[in-house]
């Protein structure tokens, strides 16, 4: 369930460079349907983002709910100042300026915090925004005086035949596209596939800004996009278990309605976990279940791990019985057993900063490790058809495997 093609960063990737390809192949089409549906065809961009920004907001996604903000904000600019012939007036500049500080709205929502909705934060976001217009304003209001009409000859230079936006600003464009790109393919967050289709779209509403209902048409892809991106996100969050970040019992329900006529589960119990608590504390405890679940998601075999709920793990086996899967599962005992976790010595950590310096030394030395084991029980889909049926057939298996001495694997077959 974490990582469906949907979520991928390939796709991700691909996405909004695919849209545009189909977009341009079908800008006929799109232009005469616009003309005929031109009043709503203008507003559905506003429309769109405008419910993007509810869900964003609802779903405590703060920076993403920037992104729709800046959108917002720049495609009203868009409708109201640069409408007219590029060559009128001020109208190149002012298409040149936001071509500069849309991409720069897109980056500045990395200054912020990544976790939930912050008020305090978002309206600083908004705030900078409106400075950012503000200075447009001043620029072109009382800087004008000096003579624009030569603006386009220096750096600003346009090739027409690329585009009516000065070269250097179609390189900028592009270079924050591939930037943003790299962030998709290297991290894949659900606010790097925002920004980055943003800047995709945006990119090509600044670089082919000639073309008729351009903007429209791609902040309404926008909108869509970002929709999807955050639905996608609250999806993926629902069936994630937030401490392990591995599928949750929820996905493990909802998989198991689709298992097949061939399976094994495997249900594991971390050992003697209790006095693990007891001894070095919950947090460190924490700290085990995550170690668990990552050694836990090198098993082979098409194996699928969820957390089942407090230290057990479900293992599922799709098409296989369970003595194609008993190597899988004994491999993934051991690298449970053979990892060596280092403990800080809680006890000994000093409360003042000045001892901390002095003692650190010492310290690292006094860093000690902790090795955890973990019972499993295997039954597999000849024992009984139910998946919720195999489930308790291998929790008895389990139930034996602490009864023989823990740290093994038992079996329940028919
Ligand atoms: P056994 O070998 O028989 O399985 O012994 P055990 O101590 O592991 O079994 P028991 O079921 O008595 O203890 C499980 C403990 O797991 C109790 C509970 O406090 C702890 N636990 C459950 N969920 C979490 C969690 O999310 N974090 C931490 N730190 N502890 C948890
Ligand atoms: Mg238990
Ligand atoms: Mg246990």
């Amino acid at each position: 369930m974490t990582s469906s093609l949907m979520t991928s960063p390939g796709f991700r990737f691909l996405s909004p460079l695919l849209l545009l390809g189909i977009v341009s192949l079908s800008m006929d089409s799109i232009i005469h349907l616009t003309q005929s549906n031109w009043g709503i065809a203008a507003n559905l961009p506003y429309i769109l983002l405008g419910c993007a920004l509810v869900m964003c907001y609802s779903f405590k996604q703060g920076r993403e709910s920037m992104v729709c903000i800046a959108l917002l904000f720049a495609y009203f600019v868009i409708q109201n100042r640069l409408q007219i012939p590029l060559q009128t007036g001020t109208t190149l500049l002012e298409l040149t300026i936001l071509a500069t500080l849309l991409p720069v709205s897109f980056l500045a929502v990395f200054l912020f915090n990544k976790e939930g909705f912050d008020t305090k934060a978002t309206l600083a976001y908004v705030f900078l925004l409106l400075m950012f217009a503000f200075w447009s304003y001043v620029t072109l209001t009382y800087y004008v005086e000096g003579g624009f009409e030569e603006w386009t000859n220096g750096v600003l230079f346009i090739v027409l035949n690329v585009s009516r936006l000065p070269l250097v600003l179609v390189l900028y464009c592009i270079g924050i596209v591939c930037f943003l790109g790299i962030l998709v393919l290297k991290k894949n967050k659900i606010i790097h596939a925002m920004t980055y289709s943003a800047m995709v779209l945006a990119s090509a509403t600044f670089i082919f800004f000639d073309v008729q209902y351009i903007s429209s048409t791609m902040f309404t892809i926008t909108g869509l996009l970002i929709i999807i991106y955050s639905t996608s996100a609250s999806h993926q969050l629902a069936f994630t278990d937030s401490l392990t970040l591995i599928p949750s019992r929820r996905a493990l329900d909802l998989d198991l309605k689709h298992m097949g006529r061939k399976f094994t589960i495997a249900m594991l119990d971390v050992d003697h976990f209790k006095n693990f608590n007891d001894t070095y504390g919950h947090d460190t405890g924490d700290d085990v279940l995550k170690m668990v679940a990552s050694r836990l998601m090198k098993a082979q075999g098409g194996a699928k791990v969820y957390r089942f709920g407090g230290e057990e793990f479900t293992i599922v086996f799709k098409g296989k019985y369970a003595e194609d899967c008993k190597v899988h599962i004994e491999e993934v005992r051991e690298e449970v057993e053979q990892y060596e976790m280092i403990l800080r010595d809680q006890h000994s950590r000093p409360d003042d900063n000045k001892q901390g310096r002095k003692k650190r030394g010492n310290a690292e030395k006094k860093r000690n490790t902790v090795s955890v084991t973990a019972s499993f029980g295997v039954a597999d889909s000849r024992s009984a058809r139910n998946p919720a049926d195999v489930i308790k057939l291998a929790d008895e298996a389990l139930y034996k495997a602490k009864k023989a001495g823990r740290n093994c694997v038992k079996y329940n077959l028919a």
